[in-house]
């Protein structure tokens, strides 16, 4: 058990805690899932980029999955071998596709045809060859929240089916790139099997179609987006997503790569707060407002996404009544919860934002010019500070005064 009011006293609030050790408990489910074959579990540093929290993973034999060249960087930093690192995202920048190259990663993944000639380009002139894989938009529905759902033509993601098939034959035949991977990630927060079969199946056929050609596809790149519990949604036990996947490539020679974010670190996290006020407005009891410390700029989710999480007042259960939790932000949209239940509370209680420990600090700003919080994590009991609390300092450091030289 974590004593969260100890945290609060010793830390202060608002504050992100994560459990390392559900986060190694979650690690080890899905490495050890895909134990039938060579797989790469390469963690989604933009769930939660703490350089800890990435070092804790690499220790543990993790790869990353990049969305940014300081992603990559992080990744390195904390120690993840060159050779496990994966670069995606729909526009790298030239200098990013540069380090990225000279970086000697695994591969880059490529998501358009202007993107793959950047990446030609580039290593033409660094004379340096780049490997690469490309993202194929398979055009599925992951039936998931539209915001996060990427693997339909809709969406800015990947290149269909076809066209990935002519960029293979481009790649292999240049000079200066080496495809040696596919990849596909059809949307965050994925409950149900079938879009993943589907997917999966229809890029296992693709692979197949390319061998022929003797493209030699090394690494079947799934993506992450497998789910996790927030509330009380059926989620896809890592040994059957396994399976899955593994029934596609019957006859395959590839290493798996999975990419999870949410699914490592999700439930390892809290978001402690702490009360300042309540307030009923007008007649109707129902407008009841808790007011806490921690606000949109912290946690995001439920402003950007209506996202649910679950909520807990500490050390108290009476008078029981409807409220809205809101920030101190001056946005209507600045709220963790609508229309739940809770105890009445008074000044300092403390309130627990459960499940915050993936897209949470990561999405975090400085709006209203608040400091980002501070970060926990818990390793056997022990609790560590991994970021401090930022302070009014931080908030204007980079920022220059030029009137002065008028
Ligand atoms: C965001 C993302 C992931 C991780 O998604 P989760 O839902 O957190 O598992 C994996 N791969 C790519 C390419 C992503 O963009």
């Amino acid at each position: 058990m974590i004593d969260f009011k100890y945290l609060a006293k010793k830390y202060s609030t608002p504050l992100y805690i994560y459990d390392f050790n559900h986060i190694k408990n979650q690690f080890t489910q899905m490495k050890d899932a895909f134990k039938a074959r060579k797989s790469i579990i390469s963690y989604a540093v933009k769930a939660n980029s703490n350089l800890s929290l990435i070092k804790y993973l690499a220790k543990l034999g993790a790869g990353a999955d990049c969305v940014s060249i300081n992603e990559v960087k992080r990744a390195l930093k904390a120690g993840v071998k060159n050779y496990n690192i994966i670069f995606s995202g729909v526009g790298k920048s030239d200098f990013e596709i540069e380090e990225a190259i000279e970086l000697n990663i695994l591969m880059i993944n490529v998501e358009s045809e202007a993107e793959l000639d950047r990446v030609e380009t580039i290593s033409k002139i660094l004379d340096k060859e780049a490997r690469i894989s490309i993202r194929v938009n398979p055009n599925i529905d992951a039936k998931t929240h539209p915001y996060i759902s990427t693997g339909l033509h809709s969406s800015k993601f990947g290149v269909e089916i076809d066209v990935a098939k002519r960029m293979f034959i481009r790649a292999h035949n240049s000079q200066y790139l080496t495809p040696i991977g596919v990849h596909f990630h059809i949307g965050s927060q994925l409950t149900e099997l079938e879009p993943i079969l589907e997917a999966s199946s229809i890029v296992a056929d693709l692979v197949r179609n390319l061998k022929a050609l003797k493209i030699d596809i090394k690494f079947f790149d799934i993506g992450g987006g497998i789910g996790i519990k927030y509330d009380d949604e059926k989620t896809i036990p890592p040994n059957n997503y396994a399976q899955i996947i593994l029934s596609t490539l019957k006859g395959l020679d590839v290493t798996i790569i999975c990419e999870p974010g949410r699914f490592i670190v999700g439930n390892s996290g809290y978001f402690l707060t702490k009360v300042l006020y309540e307030k009923v407005n007008g007649e109707n009891s129902e407008n009841r407002f808790v007011i806490v410390d921690g606000a949109m700029n912290d946690l995001l989710r439920p402003s950007l996404y209506n996202a649910y999480h679950k909520i807990e007042l500490l050390d108290r259960e009476e008078n029981e009544s409807k409220c809205n939790i809101v920030g101190p932000i001056c946005e209507s949209g600045d709220f963790f919860a609508k229309d739940i239940t809770l105890p009445e509370s008074k000044h300092n209680d403390l309130i627990l934002i459960h499940s915050t420990g993936a897209y949470g600090f990561t999405m975090s700003s400085n709006y209203n010019s608040r400091p980002r919080v501070a970060e926990i994590a818990i390793v056997d009991g022990e609790d560590y500070l991994i970021r401090k609390r930022e302070k009014f300092e931080d908030l204007i450091r980079d920022e220059i005064d030029f009137l002065d030289k008028l």
